[in-house]
């Protein structure tokens, strides 16, 4: 099938990508990458009289950090930031992430922005921007609005973004020499979307201690409990409490499903906890 015609606009700067979005009579729809818009163009699952490209628009394009902060752009690709051309402020957590995206002919066209706003709750970006406790950037012609990644998925390809906003660029915390990760993607093979997710990441210097479950039907879940036990008593006794507050939070999904999450959690711990014994 191919897609249905439609008017293709390639915006010099921001506000003028956002007043074609803001033209009710448009209906025109962002165009990034195009790895997930694309396939629902062409099977008409989407049907947009305009797409806007956003991808040569500069204010999408930066990277910058302060002492505690650092912001990326929403149309980094992911071989971008796999790449390092992106500069990295996470201690390679999020290169190694991208790393494990899909296949590389995606990466090169697909963006971090892109797959946020796609709002797969499959997608890796996701898990790992609500895992090191991000911000996602919101523009619209009213102003800018900030949602923390945890929140920021409304239910399985729904999110935050509004038709007329352009997610800009993402907020995350920069951690320090100290800082120690495990991410686990639980998938059949490489290149696929993960069946289970579990990321780790403890920032003693940053008091940032946090764990989160992912590829849930909905919103990643946040571990708190074993957080706290990992900032408390070390990754190894964090471990031991993963499966009761995986089972108390999904108690609704079938057993199997908890079983893939446990264990992609149990395993990012024990990425820290080799990182500790080394
Ligand atoms: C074969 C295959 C395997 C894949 N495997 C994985 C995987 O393992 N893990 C994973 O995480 N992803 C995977 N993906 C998805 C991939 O990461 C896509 O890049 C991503 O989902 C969409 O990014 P994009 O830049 O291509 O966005 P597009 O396809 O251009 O857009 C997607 C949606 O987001 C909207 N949008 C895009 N950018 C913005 C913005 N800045 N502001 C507001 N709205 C915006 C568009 O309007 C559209 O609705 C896979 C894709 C394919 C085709």
């Amino acid at each position: 099938m191919k897609p249905a015609p439609f008017d293709y606009v390639r915006p010099r700067d921001l506000q003028e990508a956002l007043a074609l979005l803001a033209d009710e009579n448009a209906n025109a729809k962002v165009f990034a990458g195009g790895q997930s818009l694309g396939p629902m163009l062409n099977l008409r699952l989407a049907r947009p009289s305009k797409l806007v490209d956003i991808r040569h628009i500069p204010d999408l394009r930066v990277v910058r950090a302060d002492s505690r902060s650092w912001w990326i752009g929403a149309t980094f690709t992911h071989a971008e930031i796999e790449d390092g051309v992106a500069d990295d402020f996470s201690c390679g957590l999020l290169p190694f992430v991208a790393r494990g995206i899909a296949y590389r002919a995606v990466r090169n066209r697909g963006t971090v922005g892109g797959s946020l706003a796609h709002a797969d709750p499959a997608a890796d970006w996701l898990s790992t921007m609500a895992a090191v406790g991000a911000t996602i950037v919101l523009r619209g012609q009213a102003g800018e609005r900030r949602v923390p990644a945890q929140q920021f998925l409304l239910g399985a390809f729904t999110s935050e973004v509004g038709s007329a906003e352009i997610l800009t660029a993402i907020e995350l915390p920069r951690l320090s020499a100290m800082a120690r990760w495990g991410y686990y993607k639980v998938c059949r093979k490489t290149g696929e979307f993960a069946k289970a997710i579990g990321v780790t990441i403890q920032d003693p210097q940053i008091g940032l201690f946090r764990i989160l479950a992912g590829s849930t039907e909905g919103r990643p879940l946040m571990l708190a409990r074993s957080a706290e036990i990992l900032a408390n008593r070390g990754p190894d006794r964090a471990a031991r409490e993963v499966r009761d507050e995986i089972d108390a939070a999904l108690s609704h999904v079938e057993p199997g499903r908890r079983q893939q999450l446990v264990v992609a959690v149990r395993r990012s711990l024990q990425k820290i906890s080799l990182l500790e014994a080394a």
